[in-house]
């Protein structure tokens, strides 16, 4: 199928508090790949207040234990209808804080405990030191296999049960510094904890996500056709086992 004519629809969830270290550049990449191709985007911002209609692609960024707590109560109270789109094949990307409010909760140190969405069966609990510095993981998914990026989190993340792993890590600390895992994918939802943006330094990543999107909205697998990326592959290849 060509892809000119497509349609996409893609939401920010919370940008104005969780977008650090520009995790935006991660929404820009996706709008830019899809138009690239022709491909045309409804893009909506969510934020505080905001209702979240459905879409085919929701992404939400990183934030400090603060950015976290003001959203968690509001992304809780939307907890059926989100769960309802994983169920549908939406597909989400959480990063950092977004992907450890995707789990059942993330247990800060000293303070209440933030309920999460439940969109995979994960925890988090904040630990005592704090994971700072390039990673490279070892995917079995993609084509080349690798994904890399830049952790910043005390929050060690434990998946359950039929959760898979991103990857192995090769370089960093990933969950939890100890298991040897980064990130985590249930149906179509994936978290990972890095950042960097993670996208435009992993554009075939990108193209992943905007195919398993474009098959939910019209229930074929749609082939991309290929950039140039020249330049996002140099990126990659500039931090590919790189630790500091
Ligand atoms: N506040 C969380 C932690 O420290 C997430 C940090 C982030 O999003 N980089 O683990």
């Amino acid at each position: 199928m060509n892809t000119n004519k497509l349609k996409l629809s893609i939401a920010h969830l919370y940008p104005k508090h969780l977008n650090l270290y520009g995790d935006r550049g991660n929404v820009i990449t996706l709008v830019k790949r899809c138009e690239w191709r022709g491909i045309s985007v409804e893009f909506d911002e969510i934020n505080i207040g905001d209702e979240i209609e459905g879409h085919d692609l929701y992404f939400i960024g990183g934030g400090q234990d603060k950015q976290q707590e003001d959203v968690a109560q509001e992304l809780y109270s939307h907890k059926d209808e989100l769960i309802a789109q994983r169920d549908d094949g939406a597909v989400f990307l959480g990063i950092c804080g977004g992907y450890q409010l995707f789990g059942h909760y993330y247990q800060p140190h000293d303070k209440d405990r933030l309920q999460g969405i439940s969109l995979m069966d994960a925890y988090t609990v904040a630990g005592d030191k704090r994971f700072i510095g390039n990673v490279t993981v070892k995917t079995n998914f993609l084509t080349p296999n690798t994904l890399v990026g830049f952790e910043n989190h005390s929050g060690l993340t434990y998946l359950g049960e039929g959760v898979e792993a991103l990857g192995v890590v090769s370089v960093g600390n990933g969950n939890n510094g100890k298991d040897g895992f980064e990130g985590a994918r249930f149906k179509n939802v994936f978290g990972t904890y890095l950042h960097g943006s993670l996208l435009p330094k992993n554009p075939y990543f990108a193209d992943y996500l905007i195919s398993l999107a474009l098959e939910k909205r019209y229930g074929e697998k749609i082939n991309l056709e290929p950039l140039d990326d020249t330049f996002e592959q140099e990126a990659h290849k500039s931090v590919v086992g790189k630790a500091y």
